[in-house]
C-alpha cells in the first residue's frame, strides 16, 4: 500500500462498503478516500449471490422484510435510498436491472459480475483507492481519528466507515472480526449473532430425506409451546437429502432459530398444501368411498410425496378410502396440513446468506449512520443488526445504509 493518511477510511469492499465508497467520493471528491478489503478476490459474495444473477433488490421493499433492530430506525434509512433509486444509480452506469414475477430485480445480463464491475468502477471513479488483500486486524481510536493495522503496515485517517459484512460466507474475507474491530472501538454486540437464510436440518432417518430434490410450494409455521402461531412464511420449499431448503425455508429460518432459543419447545409446522384446509380435507378423505387416498392427494401433491405421506401415517394409498380408520384419517390429514419437523440444526455459516444480530441500531444514527458512541464512525451492511427476507433486501439495505454512511462521512 502506497499511503499512510486517509481522510476516509473504509473497512470492507463489498457492497455495503463500495457503495459508501461511491457516495462519499461524489459528495466530497476533495477527500482522500482509501477502501482495505482482506479477501485475496474482492466481491466473491457479490459473485456468488442471486445464484450468480445477484438479486440487486425487489419491487417492493418496506421494513416489514426486515429483522434485528427496530423498524423504525430500518424504515428511516430504506426511504434515503429507495428502489428507484437503486435502480437509476446502476442504470447511471450502464446496467439495466429488470423485473422478475416475483418481484426480485436482476441484471439484464443475468450476471452478478456486472454489478461487481460496476461498483468497483462507481467507488474507483469516485477517486477511492482500494487496496486488498489488506485485512484490517487492529483499529484504535485516536485524538485525531483512527489508526488502522494489518500485516501490510498502519493507515491513519480521520474518519472511519466500518463495513465489513457480519460472519456468513467466511472464506469471503466477512469471517466476523468486523465485530471485534466494531467492539474496540467502544459499540457492542447483539448478544445473539446466528446464521439467517440458512437451510434446515432434519435427522438422517426422517421421511423427507427420501424426497430430496423434490420442490413445491409450502407453508412453513413457527408456533410457540403453547400452540400460539408466531409467524409463517409461504413459498417454494426443497426437500434435500439433509432436510430443508428452498426460500420459505430460508425466510423462516431466523425466526425458528432465535424463538427456538428463547424456547426449546416451539416447533416447526410444515403444511405440504395450503390451498386446503385440515377439515376440507378430512372431510374429502372421509367422502372418498372406493377412490384411493392417493386420487384425492395426488391432485395438490407430487406422488412421490403422497406415497410418503400415506406410509407415514400407515395408509395404503391405493385402497379404497372406506377402508382407512379414523386414526389413520387424523395422522394423514395432520402429516399433509401441519407435520411437525424435527428441525436438528442448519447448515452453518458457510451457508446462510446473511447474518442474524450484529452492532445494535441503537448505537447508531440511521439518519447519517454515525455511531453514537464513536465520534468519527459510521458503519453500514450487514455488520449492522438488520437481516432481511430472501429476494434482494439484503443489498437494498446495503445500498441504502452505504449510501447514508457514504453521503454523512463525505459532508
Ligand atoms: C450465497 C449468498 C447469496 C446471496 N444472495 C443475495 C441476493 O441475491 N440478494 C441479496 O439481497 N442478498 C444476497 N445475499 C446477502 C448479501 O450478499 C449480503 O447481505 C451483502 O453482501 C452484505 O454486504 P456487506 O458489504 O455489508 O458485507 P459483505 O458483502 O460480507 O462484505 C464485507 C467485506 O468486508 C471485508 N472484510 C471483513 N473483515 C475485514 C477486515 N478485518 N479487514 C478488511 N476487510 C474485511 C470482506 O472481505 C468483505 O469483502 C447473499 C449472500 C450469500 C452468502
Amino acid at each position: 500500500m502506497n499511503v499512510d493518511y486517509a481522510d476516509v477510511a473504509i473497512i470492507g469492499a463489498g457492497a455495503a462498503g463500495l457503495f459508501a465508497a461511491a457516495w462519499a467520493g461524489r459528495t466530497n471528491p476533495k477527500r482522500t478516500l482509501v477502501v482495505l478489503d482482506g479477501a485475496q478476490k474482492l466481491g466473491a459474495k457479490i459473485l456468488v449471490s442471486g445464484g450468480g444473477r445477484c438479486n440487486v433488490t425487489h419491487d417492493v421493499v418496506t421494513e416489514e422484510a426486515y429483522a434485528g433492530g427496530s423498524r423504525n430506525a430500518i424504515r428511516k434509512v430504506l426511504r434515503r435510498f429507495d428502489v428507484a433509486q437503486t435502480v437509476a444509480f446502476f442504470q447511471a452506469l450502464g446496467v439495466e436491472l429488470k423485473h422478475e414475477a416475483t418481484g426480485k430485480l436482476f441484471p439484464t445480463t443475468d450476471s452478478a459480475r456486472t454489478i461487481l464491475d460496476v461498483l468497483l468502477m462507481a467507488a474507483r471513479r469516485a477517486n477511492a483507492q482500494i487496496c486488498h488483500p489488506n485485512r484490517v486486524a487492529t483499529v484504535n481510536r485516536e485524538p485525531d481519528g483512527f489508526s488502522l493495522c494489518g500485516d501490510w503496515g498502519a493507515l491513519r485517517a480521520t474518519s472511519l466507515i466500518l463495513a465489513t459484512g457480519g460472519k456468513s460466507l467466511p472464506k469471503s474475507g466477512s469471517d466476523g472480526h468486523g465485530f471485534a474491530l466494531a467492539r474496540a472501538l467502544g459499540h457492542s454486540i447483539t448478544e445473539r449473532v446466528f446464521p439467517a437464510l440458512v437451510p434446515l436440518t432434519l435427522p438422517k432417518d426422517h421421511f423427507i430425506a427420501a424426497l430430496s430434490g423434490l420442490t413445491l410450494p409450502a407453508t412453513l409455521e413457527v408456533r410457540a409451546g403453547n400452540g400460539k402461531k408466531l409467524v409463517a412464511f409461504t413459498g417454494s420449499t426443497l426437500c434435500t437429502h439433509f432436510g430443508l431448503s428452498g426460500p420459505a425455508v430460508l425466510d423462516i429460518s431466523r425466526y425458528f432459530l432465535d424463538a427456538q432459543m428463547d424456547d426449546p419447545t416451539v416447533s416447526l409446522l410444515l403444511n405440504w398444501w395450503p390451498a386446503q384446509s385440515s377439515e376440507t380435507l378430512d372431510a374429502a378423505l372421509q367422502g372418498l368411498g372406493w377412490a384411493t387416498p392417493l386420487k384425492l392427494l395426488h391432485e395438490g401433491l407430487p406422488e412421490r410425496l403422497v406415497r410418503g405421506l400415506c406410509e407415514q401415517s400407515g395408509v395404503d394409498p391405493g385402497a379404497p378410502g372406506h377402508q382407512i380408520t379414523r386414526e389413520q384419517r387424523k395422522a394423514l390429514v395432520r402429516l399433509v396440513t401441519a407435520l411437525p419437523l424435527p428441525i436438528s440444526g442448519h447448515r452453518g455459516w458457510n451457508v446462510a446468506e446473511v447474518t442474524a444480530g450484529g452492532v445494535p441500531l441503537g448505537e447508531i444514527d440511521p439518519s447519517t449512520m454515525a455511531s453514537r458512541v464513536c465520534p468519527g464512525l459510521y458503519l453500514c451492511g450487514e455488520i449492522c443488526d438488520v437481516d432481511g427476507r430472501i429476494g434482494g433486501y439484503n443489498y437494498q439495505w446495503a445500498w441504502a445504509s452505504g449510501y447514508v454512511a457514504g453521503v454523512s462521512v463525505g459532508r
